[in-house]
């Protein structure tokens, strides 16, 4: 436990799109890990923020927000450069996303209530929530400002101290987030960043006894090695958030929707260069219209603009790393032995040899079964299948292990709620590519979800507990 730290623990920064170092810091040891716990533990129990009101509270987030304000494009900068992330994205998408997601749990935290059970006239059950103490959240490199924010405001505004591990790759808007915080007034050890290795610090959470509720984003596999960890230590309750493999479902009357459908199918599949976890990596068309969509789909995503992540008009990126570019490039390359048909523009000329560049790729005629059908490839990769019937629609929509989200386009509203019933997913849109907004849950089905919603007021259920205090009258 007392190890000293060691050069495998430093954490190289790397900018995705050139191999340049950004910077070096050191990466968390396990005993680093234990030693901030406990001291989460006292902050928490001291009272300096879980018992401040929640209105109180609230004011401290409400700064923060303000601060994310005003640092927004330095939020922007940090999540493009360490990402490989498009700066329009992180402009218009991530950072404005983060601000609104700080300010809502800040605002909504004064207004849910608990609940008085129908007990009779000489006693009363009050079912108050509480915060769980010490609370942890493991993030991914997608959206890592995004996604700090999604976890830090319902968990600070509920009154929890909070360990937080950014992935590898991209700790410094999380680092960055942590001291706006302490600028805007949040005592210290109420919220602690702890960059890290997943197999170090990552672990070291999930089975570090005091910290009570642990939420994380990322991969399914990680997921699962997490709740094994959590069920061998000390059952702290778990949420994960984590892969999926979403279908945008095309009835036969979807191309009334015009070019509004096919930016919305392109954003759906290249949004961050496909390594969204909500990507609709699955274009699943009626027979009647699929020559039509292919051919407008595929020449849309043969126009994207590859390149600079820092240029306001790129919108593909890098991959994150090269390994991940050749996970990529091996599953489209077994497809066309396969006999798949492949789509693609390739590269332009003149992108920095060491950025792992992908282009965006669409894939026809990938026989039933293949990995590329099934399984999360996470990069610019989307399959095009046809169906005849909306059950069959249905049928192949649920036919992966994960159940993340889904769109569906039509005019037909009956159909388009027995679409939405049907898919097995934590988020069905309909006639637009979307996640729905900061007041709707947002939680995975199947393997992309376990434990909990983000977003809303649901997400309060991750990082509060009930206490049922029984009082009899005499
Ligand atoms: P990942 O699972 O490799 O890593 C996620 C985090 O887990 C990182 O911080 C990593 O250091 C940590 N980790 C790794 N091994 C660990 C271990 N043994 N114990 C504890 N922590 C460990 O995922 P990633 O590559 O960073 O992100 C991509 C994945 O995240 C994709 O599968 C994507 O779909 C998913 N994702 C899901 C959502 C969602 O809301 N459902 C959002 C964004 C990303």
């Amino acid at each position: 436990m007392t190890k000293p730290r060691t050069a495998v623990d430093a954490l190289r920064v790397v900018n995705p799109a050139t191999g340049e170092l950004i910077a070096t810091l050191p990466a968390s040891t396990a005993y680093e890990v234990k030693r901030a716990a406990e001291h989460a533990q006292r902050v928490f129990e001291s009272g300096v923020w879980s018992r401040r009101t929640p209105r109180e509270r609230a004011a401290v987030l409400l700064r923060l927000a303000d601060l994310m304000e005003r640092d927004a494009e330095v939020l922007a900068h940090l999540d493009s450069e360490d990402a490989g992330k498009p700066i329009t994205e992180c402009r218009t998408g991530d950072v404005p996303g983060a601000i609104e997601s700080i300010r809502w749990f800040a605002e909504a935290v004064d207004k849910v209530f608990g609940r008085i059970a129908p007990a009779g006239h000489d006693q009363m059950g009050l079912v108050s929530r509480e915060p769980v103490g010490v609370a942890a959240a493991i993030l991914p490199w997608n959206y890592p400002l995004a996604m700090t924010s999604w976890k830090v405001g319902p968990a600070l505004a509920a009154g929890n101290s909070l360990l937080l591990k950014p992935a590898e790759a991209t700790p410094r808007s999380t680092l960055h987030l942590a001291a706006l915080a302490a600028e805007a007034g949040l005592p210290e050890g109420v919220l602690t960043v702890l960059p890290g290795h997943g197999a170090v610090a990552g672990t070291a959470l999930a089975r570090d006894p005091l910290v009570g509720a642990l939420s994380f984003t990322g991969s399914t596999a990680v997921g699962r090695r997490i709740l094994a960890d959590a069920a061998e230590t000390n059952f702290k309750r778990v949420s994960l958030e984590m892969g999926g493999k979403s279908p945008q479902v095309l009835m036969p009357d979807a191309l009334g929707f015009g070019d509004e459908l096919i930016d919305h199918m392109i954003e759906a599949a290249f949004l961050t260069t496909g390594q969204n976890c909500t990507a609709g990596s699955r274009v699943l068309v009626h027979r009647d219209i699929a020559d039509e969509v292919t051919a407008r789909f595929t020449a849309a995503a043969k126009d994207l603009v590859i390149g600079d992540p820092a240029q306001p008009a790129t919108r593909i990126g890098p991959l994150i790393s090269h390994a991940a570019f050749k996970r990529v490039a091996d599953a489209v390359d077994r497809a066309r032995a396969a006999g798949a048909q492949i789509h693609t523009a390739g590269l332009p000329h003149g992108l920095p040899a060491r950025g792992a560049y992908y282009p965006p790729t669409v894939i026809t005629g990938a026989p039933e079964g293949s990995d590329v059908l099934t399984r999360e490839l996470f990069g610019p990769v989307v399959t095009i299948q046809t169906f005849t019937s909306e059950a069959e629609a249905v049928r192949t929509a649920n036919a992966t292990e994960y159940g993340l989200a889904a769109s569906v386009w039509t005019r037909d509203l009956d159909a388009a709620f027995r679409l939405a019933h049907g898919i097995q997913a934590g988020v069905v849109s309909v006639n637009a590519y979307s996640e729905g907004d900061i007041t709707t849950p947002f939680g995975g089905w199947k393997q992309s979800g376990f434990g909990g919603a983000e977003k809303s007021t649901t997400a309060f259920d991750q990082w509060t507990r009930e206490k049922t205090i029984w009082i009899r009258t005499r």
